[in-house]
């Protein structure tokens, strides 16, 4: 079988499904475009297995694209779950610190996070009380009132639902056999089936946890590689806290061990461990031995030439035992005789697709894209990817597509 198409889109993860969102913004539903992917459904890996949380801008360099997409990413997810009938919990958060070392961040924290032009205020520890009154702080806390959360599966089954309805084609269960570039060519294998894709437009390349791969074959890339990172949760089923819980962040990449707030659980998490294949969610499934052999060998090598990435994996391998993780996360808040250890569940972890660059050996912190005449690639998509998704591919959209 052979088909033509204007735009093809490989990944529907949220990336993947707003760039197509965004193209028929555009083109006033006017383009042929198929989105496929190498699972049976859409939101299989990161899109339906993060924390939901609709960030708020806090974090992010300044000038960064993270930065720049988040506040307006929250402002977009919060209408559009309001618009869709997605239940959106608006709890806010408080960020606390634990000792006077972490209220010296805390103030950091804050002003960037004022530069950034987020919505935040910073609270005393009698205020703190009032807004949790099960929270640990010392001193004072961040609160931002713009953090909410939601389930990321409906709200990508939502976009599902309106994509299919506005004309966009879907292919699971693919199977990638070679790609061709110079010709604008694709050659799968579905169901048993062989097809050709040719796409007269671009080429969109959205495949998470393989974009640095599929990039490569466009000539791109080059000094990128993904070095997966698993996120693991524990859960309680049933709501114990008013808001979202942080801890001061001690790392540049990742944000720590917090309390996540649902309208019926609680999640806490996620840590950030090295995955030892790229989809190494779970026992041995998804295993790859090319890839273990290269995950293994670079976590090598950045111990050894990079601090900050030692200390973190220090950090990160004290928390591998349960005991270890549910204590951190009681440093944050105080649950008394209410909750023990066996209240928390394991629930379902996450995988970052997080960019390693061979040249410094330093993990990036922002989204990367970059493009050929035929083809775009969208890398790094790391927290906040789910808040920052729709203003970030429109973006892409209007430059590049
Ligand atoms: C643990 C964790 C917690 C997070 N928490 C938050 C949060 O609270 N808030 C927030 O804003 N962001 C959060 N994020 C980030 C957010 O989840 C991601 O940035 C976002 O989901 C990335 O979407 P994506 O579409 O790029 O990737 P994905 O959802 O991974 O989609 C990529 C798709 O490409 C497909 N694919 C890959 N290779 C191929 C191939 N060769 N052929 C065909 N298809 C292929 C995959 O099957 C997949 O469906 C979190 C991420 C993690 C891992």
């Amino acid at each position: 079988m052979r088909y033509s198409v204007d735009f093809l889109i490989v990944g529907a993860g949220i990336v993947g499904m707003f760039t197509a969102y965004n193209i028929l913004e555009k083109y006033q539903n006017k383009k042929k475009i198929i989105i496929i992917d190498k699972e049976k459904e859409v939101g299989i890996h990161a899109s339906g297995k993060n924390s939901g949380v609709i960030h708020a801008g806090i974090y992010y360099t300044p000038d960064s694209l993270k930065a720049k997409f988040c506040i307006e990413g929250n402002k977009f997810l919060t209408d559009y779950c309001e618009k869709n009938g997605i239940p959106i919990n608006k709890v806010g958060k408080l960020i606390v610190p634990t000792c006077v070392e972490e209220l010296r961040k805390l103030h950091d924290l804050y002003d960037r996070a004022k530069r950034n032009g987020a919505q935040v205020e910073l609270v005393s520890h009698k205020q703190a009380k009032e807004i949790e009154p099960k929270v640990r702080v010392f001193e004072q806390a961040i609160w931002s009132p713009k953090t909410s959360t939601i389930d990321p599966v409906k709200l990508i089954y939502k976009l599902y639902e309106q994509l299919m309805d506005r004309g966009v084609s879907f292919l699971f269960n693919c199977r990638i056999l070679s790609l061709k570039p110079m010709e604008n060519m694709i050659l799968l294998n579905t169901q048993g089936k062989d097809v050709v894709l040719i796409w007269n437009d671009k080429f969109i390349n959205c495949a998470g946890l393989y974009a640095d791969m599929i990039a490569r074959k466009f000539g791109l890339a080059k000094n990128y590689i993904i070095l997966p990172f698993r996120g693991m949760y524990y859960q309680i089923n049933k709501k114990v806290l008013n808001t979202n819980v942080y801890p001061v962040p001690t790392s540049k990449y990742f944000l720590g061990v917090h309390w996540t707030v649902y309208d019926d659980k609680t999640k806490v998490g996620p840590n950030a461990f090295t995955a030892f294949w790229r989809e190494n969610y779970q026992g041995l499934n998804n295993f790859s031995l090319s890839e273990l052999i290269q995950t293994v060998s670079l976590n090598i090598i950045l111990l050894l030439k990079n601090k900050e990435y030692r200390i973190n994996a220090l950090k990160e391998l004290k928390k591998i035992r349960k005991k270890d993780f549910i204590e951190e996360a009681f440093k944050l808040v105080e649950m008394g005789s209410m909750l023990n250890i066996d209240d928390f569940i394991k629930a379902v972890p996450g995988i970052r697709a997080q960019i390693l660059n061979l040249k410094n050996f330093e993990l990036e912190e922002d989204f990367i894209v970059e493009n050929t005449e035929n083809s775009v690639h969208i890398l790094n998509i790391v927290s906040p990817g789910l808040t920052a998704s729709y203003p970030l591919t429109k973006m892409i959209v209007e430059k590049f597509i």
